[in-house]
């Protein structure tokens, strides 16, 4: 017969493992599937800081997942990987149909992320983690008195720029447009930050470097024009971030899920619309997407969880 089993998590990030963790200390039958290596958006930061109880000499988004991982496995939770391609979540039994095989749970925790739009400039997948981040509570602290970019527009482009400014020698605001998305307030607040200014009209077309990031290529949409910025030989390393919007990783529930902006809306106990299918971390609709913030649903979705199948079979 198909192995059924208690709860299947989506998505082996801070919200799928801190799920797999409290499910599987609650004795139930548990499997987390993730598609690459565990840690999800996490395993791209270098070097984490805000993270309570992480190691406080410094500590990687890798090896802070990879230790969540081994707490999830130690207790009892297993891990597959495979990537999911289609999911049938109606019925009693929710099916997830992966590369590799069918899995059956009786409940299911959506904790898939979200991933960053990405900025679109050449070898942009090269510097990520090497001075290119889409992170500003994350690595803004690692471009003290340095030069930094910031590409889009947008609520966060505007609002993280002025974070940015708390760290950074400089930031340069690299905009497709003419004027900015953002809220009034933010870019009131933003053309009277001193160390803010603007590039109209342009985008980010090249990212280059010796192992870091050296020099940024800025394009003019109306005219072609290219600037190279480099940085100066003393700083060594410059900073690009990329706050374009987000994509989150919803494709599989479009059809059997309301979407907000293509984010799932939950209740406080994680539920989501369908009985049995629970959504935890950046998946969802929510106002602060960090590690903690993650955990945090993840283990109140397990609880749900646990708490669902508690009262079906009573
Ligand atoms: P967003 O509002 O979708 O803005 C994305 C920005 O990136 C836009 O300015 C857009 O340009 C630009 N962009 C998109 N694709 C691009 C590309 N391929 N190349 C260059 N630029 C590109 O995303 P967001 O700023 O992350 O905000 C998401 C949501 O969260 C919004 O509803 C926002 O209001 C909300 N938010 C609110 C706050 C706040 O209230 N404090 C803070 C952060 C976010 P165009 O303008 O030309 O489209």
């Amino acid at each position: 017969m198909e192995h059924i089993y208690d709860v299947l998590i989506l998505g082996g990030g801070p919200a799928g493992l801190s799920a797999g963790i409290y499910a599987g200390r609650s004795r139930l039958d548990t499997l987390i599937i993730e598609k690459g290596q565990s840690g999800g958006q996490i395993a791209l930061t270098a070097e984490l800081e805000n993270y309570p109880g992480q190691l406080p000499e410094g500590e990687s988004g890798l090896t802070l997942s990879e230790r969540m991982a081994e707490q999830a496995r130690r207790l009892g939770a297993s891990m597959i990987a495979d990537a999911i391609r289609a999911a049938d979540i109606a019925g009693e039994v929710k099916v997830l149909e992966g590369e590799k095989e069918a899995y059956r749970g009786r409940s299911l925790i959506i904790a898939a992320g979200a991933a960053p739009r990405p900025i679109g400039c050449e070898n942009e997948a090269r510097f990520v983690g090497a001075g290119i981040s889409y992170c500003a509570t994350c690595d803004g602290a690692f471009f003290r008195d340095l030069e930094v970019f910031v590409a889009g527009g947008g609520d966060s482009a505007v609002e993280e720029a002025i974070f940015l400014t708390r760290f950074a020698r400089h930031v340069t605001i690299v905009h497709r447009r003419d004027r900015l998305r953002a809220s009034r307030g933010l870019q009131e607040r933003a053309f009277a930050n001193e160390k803010i200014s603007f590039l109209w009209d342009s985008v980010v077309a090249k990212a280059e470097g010796d192992g870091a990031l050296q020099a940024v290529t800025v394009r003019h949409v109306k005219t072609g024009e290219e600037t190279v910025f480099r940085a100066s030989p003393a700083d060594g390393l410059m900073g690009l971030f990329g706050f374009t919007g987000h994509l989150p990783s919803t494709g599989l529930f479009t059809e059997s899920l309301p979407l907000e902006n293509g984010y799932i809306p939950t209740g406080e106990d994680m539920s989501t619309a369908v009985p049995g299918v629970f959504a935890a971390g950046d998946i969802r609709v929510k106002s602060v997407r960090q590690v903690v913030t993650a955990a945090a649903d993840g283990a109140v979705a397990a609880v749900s969880a646990e708490r669902f199948l508690t009262e079906r079979q009573v």
